[in-house]
């Protein structure tokens, strides 16, 4: 199976750690928040107060852990999240064009560019 790690490894994703992205599906869907991270590998990124569980902590004074219940964000599926467009506010698919001889990510709906 190592090789096939290695393909999805290169695996490009529709979001940046920074996007603003809306969630399509799932118990978070409606929300808003900013990606944190990105696992091309396996495919999920982590958003901002999105798929927040709870998490019973253990106390372990060796290693200064506190016990008790804990709020973490865990990774969501990428396909679940959509691009959230900072000009028109909507939740949109991104076009790569490329300006001034850069790539840059574009707006489907209001042409507006994403990337700074
Ligand atoms: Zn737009």
């Amino acid at each position: 199976m190592a090789e096939n790690n290695k393909s999805l490894a290169n695996k490009k994703l529709h979001t940046k750690v920074g996007d603003r992205v809306i969630v399509i599906s799932g118990k978070d869907k409606g929300k808003q928040g900013n990606v944190k991270s990105v696992d091309t590998a396996k495919g999920t990124i982590l958003v901002d107060g999105v798929n927040v569980v709870t998490k019973a902590q253990k106390a372990n004074p060796m290693a200064g852990v506190q016990g008790g219940l804990n709020k973490v964000a865990k990774p969501i599926n990428a396909s679940k999240v959509m691009i959230c467009c900072p000009s028109c506010e909507k939740a949109t698919r991104v076009k790569k064009v490329v300006k001034d001889g850069k790539k840059v990510r574009v707006c489907a709906k209001c042409g507006e560019v994403i990337d700074v």
